[in-house]
């Protein structure tokens, strides 16, 4: 599932087709994807200019110059193609006065669009309550991470995939985080000291920033792929994710990693340095 590296890629690939462009011509294949498509998207889009191409957590935002914000989740194998030839699972294709054209391929509809009108996107669900971005330092540090973990009992896996608490976090990069950090992913959250939350925030930005000048990770499945068809290399700097059984090697660390299921989802970390607290 796209996770916020791969959404940043995907943003800043549509960036010099779409902001600041026309879109010309609106198409649409079917009602609806993982949800109706809202009716209000041709209204939105036809005719309108993109005045700002934005992400917030794994959401695609449009800022149109018709008084509308469309919201894209890519769920998990929703791409966006720039300039290629048509093919059956485009649901939504763009078309801008430039000639170029944007189309959201999606063969499992996964995938949504949401709209809001200026002003009422920050006043929808899905925003309201979101984290701060891992990127954004004046939100996202040890005081905030410390006051928002102090009393949870939850283990710090689904702390950090919790868009309330920290937007845009996936499995993929909190395994990461967890591993660079040295944490357990089993730890209760409010475990965490003032010391350990800063160690924690560093290597989730750390990840997180290399993950995106890495253009993601497209894994075996490779439904991730950057707008122009080139996929994400950050797979290849995994250190923890993917890697059960082989060597740690962090530091000269002698572990092998292991795999263990929290909430139905797949934990990989290393015994020796990811000690419980
Ligand atoms: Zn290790």
């Amino acid at each position: 599932m796209p996770e916020l590296p791969e959404v940043e890629t995907v943003r800043r690939g549509l960036m010099p087709v779409l902001e600041n462009c026309k879109i010309t011509e609106y198409i649409q294949n079917r009602p609806d994807l993982r949800f109706p498509i809202p009716a209000d998207m041709r209204r939105a889009l036809q005719g309108a200019t993109v005045t700002a191409l934005r992400r917030r957590g794994k959401y695609l935002i449009l800022d149109m110059d018709s008084g509308y914000h469309v919201c894209w989740h890519l769920g998990m194998s929703g791409q966006m193609r720039i300039d290629r030839a048509a093919d059956k699972h485009d649901h939504i294709i763009l078309k801008t006065a430039e000639g170029r054209s944007v189309s959201f391929n999606d063969p499992r509809r996964f995938g949504y669009v949401l709209i809001a009108k200026k002003g009422a996107l920050d006043k929808m669900p899905h925003f309201q309550k979101m984290g701060p971005e891992p990127l954004d330092e004046a939100h996202f540090h040890s005081d905030y991470l410390f006051e928002i973990f102090r009393a949870r009992k939850a283990p710090l896996k689904s702390a950090l995939l919790d868009q309330h608490i920290v937007a845009g976090l996936g499995n993929i990069y909190v395994c990461e985080a967890l591993y660079h950090a040295g944490l357990h992913p089993a730890t209760q959250a409010g475990k965490l000291d003032k010391m350990q939350c800063a160690v924690l925030v560093d290597a989730v930005r750390r990840v997180i920033s290399r993950a995106i000048e890495a253009g993601g990770s497209t894994l075996g499945d490779a439904r991730y792929v950057q707008p122009s068809g080139e996929l994400g290399y950050f797979q290849l700097e995994m250190a923890a994710y993917g890697r059960e059984g082989e060597q740690c090697g962090l530091n000269g660390c002698c572990g092998v990693i292991e795999r263990i299921v929290q909430a139905g989802r797949s934990s990989f970390y290393c015994p020796v340095h990811q000690l419980p607290l």
